[in-house]
């Protein structure tokens, strides 16, 4: 049965287990003429595995751009069109923006497959809140960029979903104890859906431990969630934070803790506690 016409399909790849793609996904990538992929040697080995003799042409975040004309051109001219990417769903942290934006700008149709994203599978088991998240996708590299693009998450309330290399993940850890603090709960799921799937769970500080205390536990893919910020709970907030860290400064420890304790009503020995674990 003809499954496709002149259209772009968005097809989500597997994201490390092989099996995880669907039957409509495969048969798509069948019958269309061209598939878009963002290295065509990596989708060359999905695509033999699975006895997909299409034609490939790639399109990454180099050349999107400059491709747009052609595959409207190829769309203009009856062809179908698949657009894939490494692995996972188009477009989530991946190119295809550009292209999508253009073939719908001419005037032809975009359609969705459903499949795997490494985002919402972690989310799917990370056993934090999933009525709302926002998806955060990668910091920027620079930790200053990085830091203060976190500050504008501090007191964001829904779960946070971010992907982390696993070069970066202790630095954005510690990060993430400054500034949404050491009992915030943070789950890391890392090689989801392949061999070596951990998805552990843990309040901050106690998680950066557990990444220091064995190399393995920072290997591979990782997606980090952080639970969202609760104004009713027992955490420090941050602009508390904030404020010790100022304060000790110019301050011993003991004397900041006290006086940050004062203005805003804490306890003073809580407050102690979290400046040694942030090193102040
Ligand atoms: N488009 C993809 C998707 O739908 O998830 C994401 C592509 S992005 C370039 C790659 C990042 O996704 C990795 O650095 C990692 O943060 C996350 N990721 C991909 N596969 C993963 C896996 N199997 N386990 C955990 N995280 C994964």
């Amino acid at each position: 049965m003809e499954l496709v016409s002149a259209k772009l399909y968005i097809v989500p790849t597997p994201i490390g287990n092989l099996g995880d793609i669907t039957l409509r996904a495969l048969e798509v990538l069948k019958q269309v003429d061209v598939i878009c992929a963002e290295d065509t040697r990596h989708t060359g080995r999905l695509l033999s595995h699975y006895e997909i003799k299409s034609k490939t042409m790639s399109v990454h975040d180099h050349n999107e751009r400059a491709r747009v004309d052609t595959i409207v051109a190829k769309l203009a001219n009856g062809e179908s069109i698949a657009l894939v990417s490494d692995a996972g769903t188009p477009l989530i942290s991946d190119p295809g923006y550009h292209l999508v934006n253009g073939v719908r700008a001419a005037g032809f149709e975009v359609v969705p497959l459903p499949g795997a994203c490494a985002a919402i599978t972690a989310l799917s088991a990370a056993g934090l809140p999933t009525d709302r998240f926002c998806f955060e996708g990668f910091l920027p590299s620079k930790s200053a960029a990085r830091m203060a693009q976190m500050k504008n998450l501090q007191t964001e309330e829904r779960t946070m979903v971010f992907y982390e290399s696993p070069r970066r993940i202790c630095y954005t850890v510690k990060e993430m104890i400054e500034i949404f603090g050491p009992d915030r709960h943070i789950v890391l799921a890392r090689e989801v859906t392949k061999a070596f799937e951990t998805i552990h769970g843990d309040k901050a500080s106690d998680l950066l431990l557990w990444l220091e205390s064995d190399s393995n536990n920072q290997r591979g893919e990782m997606v980090v969630m952080v639970a969202g910020y609760k104004s009713d709970s027992d955490e420090i907030s941050p602009e508390v934070v904030d404020a010790l860290k100022l304060l000790a400064t110019e301050l011993p420890l003991k004397k900041a803790a006290g006086l940050v304790a004062k203005l805003y009503e804490q306890k003073k020995n809580a407050l102690y506690k979290l400046g040694l674990e942030l090193g102040l």
